[in-house]
């Protein structure tokens, strides 16, 4: 029954219809139990919180599967504007987001050169940039623009997944860039001949690429709500005299704000995701396949309105 709804849910985050119904009416549904708002404004002042209680951010503006070569420069602009108001506001925040929000489905040459209009800016403002790594049918060409991307700026960092057979190839390919990366379970639907489909499979191989991210000396975020996986990197890190100042740990907004601020109270460093926007749609049908159990959270505040 799990199962069903989560594919049900990830085949709903996918539906381009719902997705324009949803922008057009707004933070509804209990989406703002995980998005910190439409505009800049909201996001700054949810980021300004987040910093008083020690927590850590990363922003996004929302958008994924843009088509058009105008609608990725708005989304270029807005990521640009994030960036100088975390400039301005003094946010201890990075910026995260999405190369098909960039015009990754529409060529090379808009995807590289929003990136770097990005980049110069986030340069500028000192703000570090972390490509989310979308569906697998996209991870090549990812990978492809992170390489470029950072052998051309300092400031980059990309996500890898665990349930892709492909991933540890792709981490020891990637080890002589010295990546920062965010290892994640992953969240998409993908078939069992790109990923495992058992979850035992895609937690041993999450604890497999922690364990190798981190004896290679490399920056580790460590992008989970699994207290087994956050467990295990605690216990490695003390094994092997890793300092806390190469690693992190990272949740998503409105997702176990308790343990985030005890694991902040440990001494760890805890970094939030904090998505915001108009284009929620997707990222919040990708939270209800996570946790079913969400649903019912959602349909109670709905009941309440
Ligand atoms: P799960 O296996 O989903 O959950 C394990 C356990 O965690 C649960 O059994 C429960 O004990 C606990 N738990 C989980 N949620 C809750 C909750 N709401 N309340 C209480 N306990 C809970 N995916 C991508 O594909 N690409 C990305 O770029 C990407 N970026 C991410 C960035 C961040 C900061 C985070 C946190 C996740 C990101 N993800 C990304 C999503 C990720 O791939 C997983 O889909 C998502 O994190 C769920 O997996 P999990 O590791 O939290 O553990």
């Amino acid at each position: 029954m799990e199962q069903l709804m989560r594919d049900f849910f990830l085949f709903l985050s996918k539906n381009k219809y719902l997705t324009k119904l949803a922008k057009k009416y707004g933070l509804r549904f209990g989406a703002a139990r995980f998005v910190a708002g439409e505009t800049i404004q909201q996001a700054v002042n949810v980021i300004k919180d987040l910093n008083s209680k020690n927590l850590v951010v990363t922003i996004d503006y929302l958008g994924e599967f843009i088509d058009n070569e105008r609608e990725a420069k708005e989304m270029a602009d807005n990521s640009i504007l994030a960036i100088e108001a975390i400039g301005r506001e003094k946010l201890k925040s990075q910026l995260s987001l999405k190369m098909t929000s960039m015009g990754l489905d529409i060529s090379d040459d808009v995807v590289l050169g929003n990136m770097r209009r990005i980049l110069d800016a986030a340069v500028k403002n000192n703000v570090f940039v972390t490509i989310d790594m979308e569906d697998y049918s996209r991870c090549q060409k990812t990978i492809d623009i992170f390489k470029q991307l950072k052998s051309e700026y300092d400031n980059i960092g990309t996500v890898i997944q665990a349930y892709l057979y492909r991933t540890e190839q792709d981490m020891t390919d990637l080890n002589e860039y010295n990546p920062n990366l965010r290892l994640v379970k992953g969240a998409y639907k993908e078939s069992p001949e790109v990923a495992f489909p058992e979850k035992k499979d895609v937690d041993e191989n999450f604890k497999k690429i922690i364990k190798m991210h981190l004896l290679n000396g490399n920056y580790t975020a460590v992008a989970t709500h699994d207290d087994a996986m956050i467990e295990y990197t605690k216990q490695l890190v003390k094994e092997h005299n890793i300092p806390n100042d190469q690693f992190e740990f990272q949740m998503l907004y409105g997702i176990r704000t308790e343990r985030q601020l005890e694991l902040v109270k440990e001494g760890y460093k805890m970094r939030v995701y904090v998505p915001y926007g108009t284009d929620w749609y997707g990222y919040f049908m990708r939270r209800l396949a996570e946790r079913p159990a969400n649903v019912a959270f959602v349909l109670k505040g709905m009941v309440k309105k």
